[in-house]
C-alpha cells in the first residue's frame, strides 16, 4: 500500500491496545494483543506509519499517558497509551462494554445488564480517550475509530473539530432494530457514531441494520441503496467493508518447510486420518459447548468414523478473571471429559483440546493439517478465523462448514453453511464435509481462495480509507 502524503497521517483509535507494554523505559517490553482488531490493524499500521491512540498501562505516568514507538525491536509506528482506572476499567469495559453492547450485538438480550452508573462511566472513559485524540490531532490527519467501545468518540471529536476526518469502524454485528431497541442509550449511541464522516460495517445486513436503526429511533431520513443518512449539513456515509486477511503472506507460510513438517509430526501425533478443526476465544457467542454436542452426535451416527477421526479444538483463554467465563471454561472442560470417557479406545482419544494461544507458524499448521474447520459461532462479526483457514489451504483440500450466523458467510457461499444452534444438522454436514469428492472440495476451496486473496487486509483498509 502506498504511503499517505504527510498531511494525511493517520491516527488509530481503539479501546484495546495492539500491545501490551511493560517495563521500565530502557529495557520495554511489548507483546501483541490477540484478536480480530489486532491482527488486522497492525500489519497496516506497520505498513503505513502514524499513530495508534488506546487504553493501556501508562507505566505509573502521572498524567496517565504513555507514548512509545512499536514493535520495539523495529518500530514502525507510535503508541500512545491512555490510562483508566480499576473504576474506570469495571464501568466502561467489564460494564457496559462486556456485560451491555457485547452480548446485545450477538443477540443474546438475557445476557444483558443496563446500569445508569456504567454507561456515565462509559462516556467518561470515551471522553477520555477523545481528549487524547484531540490532543494529538493535526488538520489532516485522517481519524479512525475502531469498534463499539469507542462509539460516542466521533461525536466528542466533532464538537471540538467541525472538520475533522473521522472513519468509525464496527467490528462487531449491528443487530436487527428490535434487538438494539432494547438498549436504554439507544439515541445517545447512534447520535455518537453519526460524527462520523463514514461507518463501516462487515456486512450489507450490518450496514442495513444500522440505517434502519437511524431511520426509526431517531426519525432521521436514510437513503438506503445509496448507503447515506442525511444531516441537517451534511451526510454521513454508511457501508460494508468486509474485513479479510493478510492472504498473501499465510499461504506462503502454509507452504514453508517448517510448516510443511510440522504439518506431518501433527498428523502422526493425533493419529487422525481424518481431522475436524475449530479455532475460537472463549466466548459464549462462539457456540463451543454446541459444536461439542454436534461431534457427539456425528460420534453416535459414524461408528465407521471411530479410531480414524479427531476433533481439535483450539482455545484462547480470555476474560478469564470473570467468574461467568471461568464457569463456561469448566462446562467445556467437563463437555470434552465426557464424551472422551464414552468413545475413546485404547490408542484413540476423539476429542483433543488446547487451552493456550497459538503463535501464527503453530496455527497455519494446525489449519493446514485440518481436513475439515468447524467455524460454527452463535453469532460473529466477521470471523476472520475462516478466512485463515482457506488461506492457508494452498493444496485446495480442506473443507469449510460455517455458521449462517458468520458476517464471513456473506462472502463465503462456497462453504457448507449450518445453523449452529442444530446439532443434528452440523453433524450431519461434518460427515458430507468428510466424504465430500475430491474434485467438489477443490472447486468449492479455490473459489473461496480467490475471493480471501482479492479482498485481503490491504484491500479492505483500501477500501475503508479511500471512502474518506
Ligand atoms: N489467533 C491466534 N492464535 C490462536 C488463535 C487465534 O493468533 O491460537 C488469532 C487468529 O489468527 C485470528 C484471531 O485470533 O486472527 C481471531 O479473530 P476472529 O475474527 O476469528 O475472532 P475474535 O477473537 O476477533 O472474536
Amino acid at each position: 500500500m502506498p504511503a499517505p502524503p504527510k498531511d494525511q497521517r493517520l491516527i488509530v483509535v481503539s479501546s484495546r491496545a495492539p500491545y501490551s507494554v511493560r517495563g521500565a523505559p530502557t529495557e520495554l517490553k511489548a507483546e501483541r494483543a490477540v484478536g480480530g482488531l489486532v491482527a488486522g490493524l497492525d500489519p497496516i499500521m506497520q505498513e503505513r506509519g502514524g499513530l495508534w491512540i488506546a487504553w493501556g498501562d501508562t507505566g505509573g505516568d502521572r498524567r496517565g499517558l504513555r507514548r512509545v514507538e512499536v514493535p520495539i525491536e523495529a518500530p514502525r509506528y507510535a503508541l500512545r497509551l491512555v490510562h483508566l482506572t480499576d473504576k474506570e476499567v469495571s464501568g466502561f469495559y467489564s460494564g457496559l462494554s462486556n456485560n451491555a453492547l457485547w452480548p446485545l450485538a450477538h443477540y443474546f438480550i438475557g445476557r444483558c445488564k443496563f446500569s445508569t452508573e456504567e454507561w456515565e462511566t462509559f462516556l467518561q472513559v470515551n471522553q477520555k480517550i477523545a481528549r487524547a485524540v484531540l490532543d494529538e490531532y493535526r488538520p489532516g490527519d485522517v481519524i479512525w475509530v475502531h469498534d463499539y467501545q469507542l462509539a460516542l468518540v466521533p461525536h466528542m471529536i466533532r464538537t471540538r473539530r467541525k472538520r475533522a476526518r473521522i472513519l468509525f469502524f464496527w467490528h462487531v454485528p449491528f443487530p436487527a432494530r428490535e434487538v438494539f431497541a432494547v438498549f436504554p442509550w439507544r439515541a445517545e449511541l447512534l447520535l455518537g457514531l453519526l460524527d462520523s464522516n463514514v461507518i463501516g460495517f462487515h456486512t450489507v445486513e450490518y450496514a442495513r441494520n444500522f440505517l434502519q436503526c437511524v431511520n426509526k429511533v431517531l426519525g432521521l431520513k436514510v437513503l438506503r441503496k445509496k448507503g447515506t443518512v442525511r444531516l441537517e449539513d451534511r451526510r454521513v456515509k454508511v457501508r460494508a467493508f468486509p474485513m479479510g486477511v493478510d492472504a498473501e503472506a499465510l499461504a506462503q507460510l502454509a507452504d514453508s518447510a517448517e510448516v510443511k513438517q510440522h504439518v506431518r509430526e501433527l498428523r502422526r501425533q493425533l493419529r487422525a486420518r481424518h481431522l475436524a478443526l475449530a479455532v475460537d476465544r472463549l466466548d459464549y457467542t462462539k457456540g463451543v459447548l454446541e459444536r461439542l454436542e454436534a461431534i457427539e452426535v456425528f460420534l453416535e451416527q459414524n461408528p465407521a468414523y471411530h479410531e480414524r477421526f479427531v476433533f481439535l479444538q483450539v482455545m484462547v483463554p480470555s476474560r478469564t478473571r470473570v467468574g461467568e467465563y471461568r464457569r463456561m471454561k469448566e462446562d467445556i472442560d467437563r463437555s470434552i471429559g465426557r464424551i472422551n470417557g464414552r468413545f475413546s479406545r485404547s490408542g484413540w482419544v476423539p476429542i483433543h483440546y488446547y487451552f493456550r494461544m497459538l503463535a501464527l507458524p503453530s496455527l497455519a499448521a494446525h489449519y493446514r493439517a485440518a481436513d475439515v474447520a468447524l467455524v460454527t459461532p452463535l453469532r460473529d462479526g466477521m470471523n476472520l478465523v475462516a478466512k485463515e483457514y482457506v488461506a492457508c489451504h494452498p493444496e485446495e483440500r480442506g473443507v469449510l462448514v460455517l455458521s449462517e450466523f458468520a458476517g464471513a458467510v456473506e462472502e463465503m457461499s462456497d462453504a457448507l453453511v449450518v445453523n449452529p444452534y442444530n446439532p443434528q444438522e452440523v453433524a450431519k454436514t461434518l460427515a458430507a464435509a468428510l466424504e465430500m469428492p475430491l474434485p467438489e472440495k477443490r472447486r468449492r476451496m479455490r473459489r473461496m481462495r480467490e475471493l480471501v486473496a482479492a479482498h485481503d487486509l490491504r484491500h479492505w483498509a483500501q477500501a475503508c480509507l479511500s471512502s474518506m
